[in-house]
């Protein structure tokens, strides 16, 4: 297969979220299977500072719309990248910049798909993502596909409903399939008046992690590398630096409770709150890294930070990816109360780090956190042909969850895992070691978008 994607975030070198890592991950996970995968972006500017992009090279310019576009090309991550880059400072600023993103972007996505025809590109798939690349489907099927110039399919994947629904179900009007990250995101978006007429072509395919940036055991973020047969110790030398270097100066045995995450409300702030009210009640020790782009939810946190930092509760409100490495190694649990949710990583990071999720269910929370108490059935049918399946064959539940939307609702799951974590902490350490061994790789969702992609052809 040849598979070309077209979108607007990449991690690292222009990664605002998820979105971003998909790509990058995806892409590696689908060329490791032996297809050719490349990637178009626009060129931004701040390109020029970063040290990955240094070997970038001239590829091709043409005129398009009325404006010279110049085309380069690099390696990012092991996949061949193309930045299309129209001379008129259209991507001067960050990858969203405001009012005229729509704009920029669909400028982009028609000039992209132009590279490809004018270089004698033949792809199998064009695969594009979210309401920026939105544009790629409509403009292929009327500018290009219907004249019978070229023959690529086009998959298009929504990373998140709520931002412009009207643009995301033309997208999926237009494409062959359209994917969304999670399949019970799918279920839930299915009924929306924008995705409804095109349901038939829609699948959930659950997003995954990146192995080898995720990995306990190389993290150059720890003071100790672990595995699951480590993940005691290993945890333990995490704890008691993080402890130091937040200041948690009241030691003894306390479960540690984390947060990572941006303070949107969908991130469900309100729940993030009262769960360092509870920890704290229940003699735990709580962290939160958040950064809060709304000013509102910032004050509601500071006041939080007034209230409960100290000994026992710290709060750092920015985003800090080693920082963050260093909270999934050091927690107990990991809090994902979010008020719905594609997909979600952070649950999946946790649980690669020992960390056990204490989530809410939806979306991708629902697909990869089966409950303790009451998602054994769920968890077996699920998880089969995994890892712990494989190796116990019993038990494949991985954490706490709850539904309702109220602090009542949190405190039954956060009321149970600290149970567990005061009362049996062998049968606790037993956890942690079994989701670490887990399977929450890229391995099977590219495949599933492997085998997609070929039904797409058909
Ligand atoms: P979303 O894409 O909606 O923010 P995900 O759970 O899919 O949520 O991805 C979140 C990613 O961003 C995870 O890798 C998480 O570790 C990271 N992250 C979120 N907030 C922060 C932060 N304040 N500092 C560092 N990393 C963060």
């Amino acid at each position: 297969l040849h598979v070309v994607h077209i979108a607007v975030e990449m991690a690292p070198i222009c990664k605002v979220g998820g979105l971003g890592d998909v790509v990058t991950s995806l892409g590696r996970a689908v060329q490791e299977q032996g297809h050719t995968v490349e990637v178009v972006l626009p060129r931004y500017n701040f390109f020029q500072q970063s040290p990955l992009l240094g070997g970038t090279q001239y590829e091709t310019e043409f005129d398009f719309g009325g404006t010279k576009v110049f085309v380069s090309t690099c390696m990012v991550e092991g996949l061949r990248c193309f930045f299309v880059e129209p001379r008129n400072g259209m991507f001067d600023g960050p990858v969203y910049a405001g009012n005229n993103d729509g704009q920029r972007f669909d400028f982009f996505c028609k000039a992209a798909l132009e590279f490809l025809l004018r270089t004698g590109r033949q792809p199998d798939i064009l695969h594009c993502h979210d309401w920026s690349t939105a544009d790629v489907a409509r403009s292929y099927w009327q500018d290009y596909h219907q004249y019978g110039l070229w023959k690529p399919r086009v998959i298009f994947t929504i990373h998140n409903m709520d931002f412009g629904a009207q643009k995301l179900g033309e997208a999926a009007f237009f494409s062959q399939k359209f994917t969304t990250v999670s399949p019970s995101y799918a279920w839930e978006i299915g009924g929306h008046p924008a995705i409804a007429p095109n349901v038939g072509k829609l699948m959930g395919v659950r997003n995954g992690i990146d192995i080898d940036i995720w990995d306990p055991e190389t993290d150059k973020y720890l003071p100790l590398g672990y595995n699951a047969q480590k993940v005691v110790e290993g945890k333990a030398a995490a704890r008691a630096e993080l402890r130091k270097r937040l200041n948690l100066t009241s030691w003894g045995d306390k479960p540690l409770v984390g947060v990572v995450s941006r303070l949107t409300k969908q991130k469900g702030t309100h729940l993030i709150a009262h769960s360092c009210f509870r920890t704290i009640d229940r003699g735990g020790q709580f962290v939160l890294l958040g950064s809060a782009p709304d000013p509102k939810i910032q004050s509601e946190f500071d006041e939080l930070k007034n209230r409960y930092g100290g000994d026992n509760a710290a709060f750092c409100f920015a985003f800090d990816e080693p920082l963050s490495h260093l909270i999934y190694a050091a927690c107990d649990l990991i809090l994902v109360p979010s008020m719905f949710e594609p997909c979600g990583l952070t649950q999946m990071i946790a649980m690669r780090y020992g960390a056990i999720p204490v989530v809410r269910q939806t979306g991708g929370l629902r697909d990869t956190i089966f409950d303790v108490d009451n998602d054994k059935a769920r968890a077996a049918w699920e998880m089969e042909g995994s890892t712990t399946w494989q190796e116990d064959g019993v038990d494949a539940t991985n954490g706490f969850s709850f539904e309702g939307t109220d602090d009542g609702a949190l405190d039954y799951a956060m009321n149970r895992a600290l149970d567990a974590y005061y009362n049996d902490r062998q049968w606790f350490h037993g956890l942690q070691k079994r989701v670490m061994l887990q399977d929450w790789s890229w391995n099977k969702p590219a495949n599933d978008y492997i085998q997609l992609y070929y039904s797409a052809m058909e």
